[in-house]
């Protein structure tokens, strides 16, 4: 058999077996597993023991105690390998009066999935586990073999999972898969960079009425930063004539998703968000003290030194003194080009199943994808979304997109693989 009659009896499968994949993301979201706090054992757990009932190899490993990452591996070590990746952690549910729903009820209802990790990401970790699962009951033959890591930390930064697994070389590929929430008709090849800035401002206290002849106003300092920092929103950013379409897309699928006059921007500008400022102590005291918080997102084409260049030479501009800063988080803007062999895979297939053409983008956000890509390992998102419960409450998937994710999958790990 070619790979075209193995993957449409596999398809066939899916469809006669859609309630066993259904109930694997039910389960996965009933689980809680919200992060912070993080508790971990009791998915990590159940995917083990899914895993063990389907005949799958796997191993646990420990970065730290509390951080098990999985490691599931199906096929054989020559030949090319194919990464899958998903995290097994959730935002919190936050006000549980804003859910219509018990969120980790993870019922059925009116064709879709519902509660917290239905999109992001249990239905698209569900697929792959689904996808691997139904390779191996079919002993099909793989070239190679796909590996799928399951993470437990994406939500709060991605240190002990991704971030370890992959600058160790615990695990390294040809090509990867992330299920995070992409749309059924979209694959995500990119994301913006970020830079997190901690500042401080130190200065010098005096009586409130001798203002400004007396003291050093160090919430004047910080608010002089923060009005530069914001300049930076004007920057356009200078990308590769080759990426412009995607750009392009990208932009046309953030107004339409979010429908906000001018958001498209954000794909290809500065982003700049104050998001906590303190400082002062008494009305009529000059301060001494202030600091704040800021979230800087760069798109595709500007490199996340601009940040601290920025702030330096404000502090020349106006010599201020007494100013200390951190850029924590710093990860610079990355993407896998939109012809790449595994994106064309992904694409073909999902055609095939849905019959519509899927678009190549961008995302504003970032995740655990861009690991793989500054080590040179071309990766795309794909998976099942219903976005506007994602990271907020109400969260849904569609089980139709569930299924079809989950025949994508299956399609492009069989055509990767054997070529
Ligand atoms: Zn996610």
């Amino acid at each position: 058999m070619g790979n075209a009659e193995i993957k449409s009896a596999l398809w066939e499968q899916i469809d006669e077996r859609k309630d066993e994949l259904i109930q694997l993301c039910s389960d996965l979201i009933s689980i809680n597993s919200e992060n912070p706090p993080g508790h971990m054992e009791e998915i990590t757990k159940y995917i083990c023991s899914y895993l063990e009932q389907n005949n799958i190899d796997y191993e646990v490993l420990r970065p730290c105690p509390d951080t098990p990452d999985i490691i599931a591996t199906l096929g054989k070590d020559s030949g090319r390998t194919l990464l899958l990746n998903g995290h097994s952690d959730v935002v919190p549910v936050g006000d549980l009066d804003k859910w219509d729903f018990d969120p980790f009820s993870g019922k059925v209802e009116n064709g879709k999935i519902l509660g917290r990790g239905a999109s992001d990401m249990k239905a698209g970790l569900g697929g792959l586990l689904f996808a691997m699962a139904i390779i191996r009951k079919n002993n099909i033959n793989l070239n190679g073999k796909a590996v799928l890591t399951v993470v437990p930390d994406e939500e709060v930064s991605g240190e002990m999972g991704t971030k370890w697994l992959i600058e160790n070389n615990v695990v390294t590929g040809d090509a990867c898969i992330v299920a995070e929430p992409s749309g059924f008709n979209n694959i995500e090849i990119g994301q913006k960079g970020s830079v997190w800035v901690k500042l401080k401002a130190r200065g010098k206290s005096a009586h409130g009425s001798l203002a400004p002849y007396a003291g050093d106003n160090a919430i004047e300092k910080i608010i002089k930063i923060l009005k530069e920092l914001k300049t930076l929103r004007k920057i356009e950013a200078e990308y590769p004539p080759e990426i412009a379409d995607v750009i392009k897309k990208s932009k046309e699928i953030a107004k339409e998703e979010l429908q906000i006059p001018g958001v498209e921007n954000i794909i290809d500008h500065i982003t700049v968000n104050i998001g906590k400022i303190s400082g002062g102590i008494k009305t009529n005291m000059v301060p001494d003290y202030a600091e704040a918080e800021v979230d800087i997102r760069l798109p595709v084409g500007i490199k996340a030194a601009i940040v601290e260049d920025k702030i330096k030479e404000t502090i020349e501009k106006y010599s201020l003194t007494g100013i200390d800063f951190e850029c924590d988080w710093k990860a610079e803007a990355n993407y896998t080009d939109a012809k790449s062999e595994i994106v064309e895979i992904v694409a073909q297939n999902a055609k095939q199943i849905l019959g519509v053409d899927v678009t190549r983008t961008y995302q504003w956000a970032s995740s655990d994808a861009r690991y793989y890509r500054q080590k040179g390992i071309p990766t795309l998102q794909y998976g099942p979304a219903n976005t506007e419960g994602i990271h907020s409450y109400n969260e849904t998937v569609d089980v139709k997109d569930v299924i079809d994710s989950t025949k994508v999958y299956v399609a492009s790990i069989i055509d990767y693989l054997n070529q």
